[in-house]
């Protein structure tokens, strides 16, 4: 049975939870608010499933045999890409399955906002739900299962998740799939769902309503120089650049990630999924043309379906191959792990108590926009500081 002596050995990916035949296997929240293994030992059997199909015990050889290509794309429909964290490659590809009567399986937000939680989407109108990156970990919970009996019964389908939450998943089917696609991204990490969660709450109470809409990466200011954006029940508006917004700056310092985050298994060039998703920071500089700042996607290609699948998007793409050497230049997050900030403990301990603004003035005063901006120019994206820094200026003037 699983026994973790080490949680940076546990991406929280629920292959285990999902395979024990017994059920015995809660997926239990720690005090950092991140979801680990827990077994039921009266009703385990002792078989060994659940570390047969941890994608961490068994970590997946790349293949030599496949051959890793990449493209600058496009969305040519302006309203879904700006919707959309980057180009809005994901909605395209969606939609092919869709057309295809298959069903998609992605990252959502709970009803009250308050958690993020994979799901199923068998139409057109629902991929909004999965539009647009959420910085928070999404929950598995028994998505593996359900996916597992949409392929048996012979429908297409399209997994999307974080590079573990795929390695989890092809562990849990143990064969491969002809109709089963994946997606996956270059993943920074995942922050706390627990620190969201006070996030969600602040917020909630700053504007006495509730949240209704939410925007990671709202383009009002450009892609590059993105903001968190909230609507609430009560019309009020809330949005901040990555450099103010306080729940932006402990993710991009590397302040509340999970564990695993910080020397993940899952960094690799060839990757399991068909097809990678990321953000091209450093189209500016090596495809100028592909850059109006209202977001531009990465593709990486790994398999003969993820070829397949974006040559059938075509038409509605504009697109530019690009070399792989330019690829690690700009976006190192797809071989490197996040490095730990030295807050992140006292993050934690505080997040209970304190106001979530309050920790962190307090922890990160100055040094945190100076992490920041050593996030922002490793991904190619520095120079929108002296964007993000005049509107800073014009909105303190007005205040
Ligand atoms: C936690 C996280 C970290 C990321 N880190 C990087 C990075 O370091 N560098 C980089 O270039 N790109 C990163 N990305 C990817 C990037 O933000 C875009 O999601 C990606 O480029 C796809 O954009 P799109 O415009 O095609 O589609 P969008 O509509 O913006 O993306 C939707 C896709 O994102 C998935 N998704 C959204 N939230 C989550 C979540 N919490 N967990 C799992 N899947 C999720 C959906 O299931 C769907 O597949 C990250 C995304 C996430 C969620
Ligand atoms: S050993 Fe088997 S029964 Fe026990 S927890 Fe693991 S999968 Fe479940
Ligand atoms: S990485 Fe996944 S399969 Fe392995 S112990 Fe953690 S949740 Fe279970
Ligand atoms: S950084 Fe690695 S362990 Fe963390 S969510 Fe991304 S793929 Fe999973």
């Amino acid at each position: 049975m699983i026994i973790l002596d080490d949680k940076t050995n546990c991406s929280g990916c629920h292959a285990c939870a999902n395979a024990c035949p017994k059920n015995c296997i809660s997926m239990v929240s720690d005090e950092e608010g991140f979801w680990y293994p827990q077994v039921n030992k009266e009703k385990c059997i002792d078989c060994g499933l659940c570390e047969k199909v941890c994608p961490i015990i068994h970590k997946w050889q790349p293949d030599d045999s496949r051959k890793t290509t990449a493209i600058a794309a496009i969305n040519l429909n302006e309203e879904i890409r700006l919707e959309s964290s980057s180009g809005g490659i994901f909605t395209l590809i969606a939609e092919k399955i869709i057309d295809q009567g298959g069903v998609v399986f992605g990252a959502a937000f709970s009803d009250d906002f308050k958690s993020v939680r994979h799901i199923c989407v068998d139409n057109k109108a629902d991929l909004e739900k999965l539009r647009g990156s959420k910085y928070v970990q999404s929950k598995i919970s028994d998505t593996y299962k359900h996916a597992k009996e949409y392929l048996d019964s012979g429908r297409k389908v399209l997994f999307s998740g974080t590079p573990c939450q795929i390695g989890g998943l092809y562990s849990y089917l143990r064969k491969p799939y002809e109709n089963l696609l994946t997606q996956d991204i270059i993943c920074h990490g995942v922050p706390s769902p627990m620190v969201w969660e006070k996030y969600v709450e602040k917020r909630e109470r700053k504007a006495a309503s509730e949240m209704q809409r939410v925007f990671f990466r709202h383009k009002k200011y450009g892609w590059k120089s993105f903001s968190m954006a909230i609507e609430f029940t009560n019309h009020t508006k809330y949005i901040r650049t990555l450099l103010e917004d306080p729940y932006m700056r402990l993710f991009l310092s590397n302040s509340c990630l999970r564990p695993s985050c910080y020397s993940c298994s899952f960094k690799t060039e060839s990757r399991q999924a068909d097809i990678s998703l990321a953000d091209f920071w450093g189209v500016q500089y090596t495809a100028p043309k592909m850059d109006d700042d209202k977001g531009t996607s990465l593709v990486i290609i790994h398999s003969e379906k993820g070829v397949n699948l974006i040559k059938s998007i075509s038409p509605f793409i504009v697109s530019q191959e690009i070399d792989m050497d330019v690829v690690l230049r700009y976006n190192p997050a797809l071989i490197q792990s996040a490095s730990k900030n030295a807050h992140r403990e006292a993050v934690f301990a505080r997040i209970s108590s304190y106001d979530i603004e309050d920790i962190v003035n307090d922890l990160f005063p100055i040094k945190l926009k100076s992490k920041v901006k050593s996030v922002l120019s490793k991904i190619g994206i520095s120079n929108s500081l002296i964007k993000i820094k005049t509107i800073m200026i014009r909105r303190l003037k007005r205040s």
